[in-house]
């Protein structure tokens, strides 16, 4: 497999991996490291899949530096299964969560939580269709809260705290499906990390919950077993039959960015990616970004030309061009280009110059 049989794909998640982890799993699919068997078919009890869940745990603590006193959990459901675990096992004492609404994905975490005990809203950007991230001190939060949260990086909406919230005592919640490993995060700021698969970590089916020791074993008897994040910290991720093939591809994406120097390395890449695509956007009276300069994603890129039709014209001659999934989110339209850790710099120039071209047959 070479390069050029492959687009450039821009989607928000399902995302690209590495074209090399894709290869080594192709070379390793019908016998892992010649086992004679294929981790698809391999018993999540058996050596050979202890080793790699060991492996992918260790390296992903590594690489984000995560403290002793977290759990680290693969798990299923995606997200929205964290939506309903966050609340289920965090409320524990007077039952109350503050939340910053920045976009859908925290405000359908809000809803969930909303069934199970007294939420209230700190602040939100609705009002301005979540083009920026409202600033918010350790006043705003009340201090009996049993957590606040926080969606760090807004997919739909291409906006990114530029700060972590002060919540003081409060336990801080944070979804980071679409921004983790892509920069570096001091793990001991917050309560629980919970991050989906399919952006920056591996195949979708697998879901990341890192969660503060002192948090867990505080769900109610009802509860469901599976929901209890004490289940899976007590057992390792193995209380069931775990996303084993997605945990084995995860663990070489974790390889395969501490060879690429880790996330700091990442972080100065993702950085650059951006700024030459910002920069451009900026530059240009054609297309415009509606995100506040300071709040914005370095991985999720959203512009409009300002005209429906010529935004639904550049997807589609976009995608001629070997470019794909260039459309903003169903909710929002316009275009957003995801360039999640996997997205070769190569891919963004070459988005750059379609964009100029595209600007000069259409102004
Ligand atoms: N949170 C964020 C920030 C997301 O971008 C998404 C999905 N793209 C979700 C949660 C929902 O995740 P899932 O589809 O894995 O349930």
């Amino acid at each position: 497999m070479t390069n050029k049989n492959r687009v450039f794909n821009f989607s928000a998640g399902p995302s690209m991996l590495p074209l090399n982890v894709i290869e080594n799993v192709a070379e390793n699919l019908a016998s892992y490291e010649g086992c004679g068997q294929s981790v698809m078919e391999m018993s999540h009890r058996s050596k050979e899949f202890k080793k790699i869940i060991e492996e992918a745990e260790t390296d992903l603590r590594e690489l984000m530096n995560i403290p002793d006193n977290y759990k680290v959990m693969f798990l299923q459901g995606g997200g929205t299964l964290q939506f309903s675990m966050v609340p289920l096992n965090l409320f524990r004492n007077s039952k109350k969560a503050d939340f910053l609404i920045t976009g859908s994905w925290a405000k359908k975490a809000c809803k969930e939580a909303e069934k199970f005990g007294d939420i209230r809203v700190v602040a939100s950007s609705e009002e301005d269709t979540f083009s920026y991230i409202p600033k918010v001190e350790k006043k705003d939060f009340r201090e009996d809260a049993d957590y606040a949260y926080i969606c760090y990086n807004n997919t739909i909406y291409g906006t990114h705290f530029p700060y972590v919230p002060d919540t003081g005592d409060v336990p801080l919640v944070a979804d980071m499906s679409s921004c983790i490993l892509s920069e570096p995060v001091d793990v001991s700021k917050f309560g629980v990390i919970f991050a989906g698969a399919q952006k920056n970590i591996g195949p979708a089916g697998m879901t990341i919950a890192i969660v503060r020791e002192e948090l867990i074993g505080f769900a109610e008897k009802t509860v469901l077993t599976y929901l209890d994040y004490r289940i899976h910290a007590e057992n390792n991720s193995l209380y069931n039959t775990p996303p084993c093939f997605a945990i084995y591809v995860a663990g070489l994406v974790f390889k395969n960015i501490k060879e690429m120097g880790g996330v700091e390395a990442m972080y100065k890449l993702n950085c650059e990616k951006a700024d030459k695509l910002y920069n451009y956007i900026d530059s240009s009276d054609f297309y415009k970004c509606p995100v506040a300069k300071e709040n914005r994603s370095l991985m999720n890129v959203v512009f409009v030309t300002g005209d429906t039709d010529m935004d639904k014209k550049f997807v589609e001659e976009a995608k001629a061009e070997g470019m794909v999934n260039l459309n903003g989110h169903r909710s929002i339209g316009g275009m957003r280009a995801s360039i999640y850790n996997a997205m070769p710099v190569e891919g963004v120039d070459k988005l750059i110059a379609f964009m100029k071209k595209f600007e000069e047959a259409n102004k």
